[in-house]
């Protein structure tokens, strides 16, 4: 490099799956060769190099590219500078985390026992590494944000979203993890001290800063939450164009709570026959709401004539309260309704997360772990025999990964030299 480029502060980072590090060890006695593999690399993936904003190389980088080696923790790591726009590109080998004396295969294990619910000293322990090297990997991780990733995947952002919030607890203090999911995929996964409506629409804010930063008009059409006042509010500050939707099966849950001193059983009946109510307004093609409005209507009438006045006015009362939320679900047809994949990803979250001392440590950042967390929840592959095995949930909502391997997909879209290429053209 001459003496004139000066070295970018922004992290260009590439990974490059050079297959064995024999052949790399090879390749670093030929430059030639070695940018060659670099450059087909790149390309086989389908992303595209992040140059300065100035250049107009598109993306690629030439033969042309000056290069210098460095020496790194005693392996010999490749810089390549754009001979345009001079941003500098540290090519790391698939074999080496950036930052860490870690191996990726060491890695990849304690990552996978952690996502299956091992406890962080546990997945620490069978992989003969520290739990703290464990949890700053996963912190290291959760630098990158999470809309920073799935866009590169290709993935849009999300016009209709689930918000909820995870309660959990950190030590003896009661925290909140404020949560947005579409589909399989978690967009933000937040931590907050307080359930106040300001503390969630700082969390969810992180979200939205980041959504505006990649697409500076985006725009929530739809948000289902299950109607706490916290959570509500922070969606009417942040979104204030998008419906508000309460979810139904979280409706079909509080029935019983309406019902004290009824008997079990016929609680139960009663549970049924709202849940059969709402599945057939769903069903229906047209006039949902107008359906809704009146079948619970005659459901209060008839909770009077089984049980008595008061519960059948406490319904009503209930009703009138969450009925614009519901009729919500019910007008757009694109609005999910329940929040079930959200839960599935908090009960995922959670499992890890009680058993692990290192999410309580005091130096630590709770927000980086958890985003950390959410990586590995979007890009590990399902299991050989669960429902879309062998995917990911960014692959099940469509999104585009960069090889077939996750751990070399999370070094790839977790480093700063990539980006993702424009869709190819449709022949
Ligand atoms: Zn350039």
């Amino acid at each position: 490099m001459g003496p004139t480029a000066k070295p970018t502060r922004q992290n260009r980072t590439i990974t490059v799956d050079f297959r064995d590090e024999t052949t790399y060890a090879a390749l670093l006695g030929n430059p030639k060769a070695f940018l060659e593999v670099v450059f087909a690399f790149v390309l086989s993936i389908g992303f595209q190099l992040n140059h300065k904003s100035t250049c107009h190389r598109g993306g690629y980088l030439t033969r042309h590219s000056h290069y210098a080696r460095v020496r790194l923790n005693g392996l010999t790591i490749w810089r390549v500078q754009c001979p345009v726009c001079k941003a500098v590109f540290t090519v790391l080998p698939h074999f080496v985390l950036r930052y860490r004396q870690m191996r990726p295969e060491v890695a990849r294990d304690a990552l996978v026992a952690t996502r299956g619910g091992l406890s962080l000293e546990l997945a620490a322990v069978i992989c003969h590494i520290s739990p703290m090297a464990l949890y700053r990997l996963v912190c290291a991780l959760g630098h990158h944000s999470l809309v920073t990733v799935l866009t590169r995947c290709g993935l849009p952002l999300p016009r209709y979203i689930l918000a909820d919030e995870k309660h959990s607890r950190c030590l003896t203090d009661k925290v909140y993890l404020p949560t947005i999911v579409s589909g399989r995929v978690l967009w933000h996964l937040g931590y907050s001290a307080s359930k106040s409506a300001a503390a969630f629409t700082e969390s969810y804010g992180a979200y939205q800063h980041a959504a505006l930063a990649h697409e500076p008009a985006y725009q929530v059409r739809g948000a289902l939450t299950d109607g706490f006042d916290s959570t509500v509010s922070s969606m009417r500050t942040l979104f204030p164009g998008a419906r508000l939707g309460y979810c139904l099966r979280h409706a079909l849950n509080k029935l019983p709570d309406k019902l004290i001193g009824v008997s079990a059983s016929v609680r139960q009946g009663l549970r049924s026959k709202f849940h059969a109510l709402l599945h057939r307004c769903r069903q229906r093609k047209s006039l949902r709401v107008v359906a809704l409005g009146q079948r619970q209507r005659h459901f209060a009438d008839r909770i009077t004539t089984t049980v008595g006045e008061a519960h059948g006015e406490r319904v009503r009362q209930w009703f009138q309260d969450k009925k614009a939320g519901w009729y919500t679900v019910l007008a757009d047809p694109q609005m999910p309704a329940m929040s079930t994949v959200l839960d599935q990803a908090h009960n995922a979250i959670d499992r890890k997360l009680f058993a692990m001392k290192g999410f309580h440590h005091p130096g630590g950042s709770q927000a980086a772990f958890l985003t950390g967390l959410a990586h590995l929840y979007n890009l590990i592959p399902y299991q050989r025999r669960a429902l879309n095995a062998g995917k990911c949930g960014v692959e099940v909502e469509g999104g585009r990964v960069p090889t077939s391997d996750w751990m070399l997909n999370l070094q790839i879209l977790t480093s700063g030299g990539y980006q993702c290429a424009p869709a190819p053209p449709h022949h």
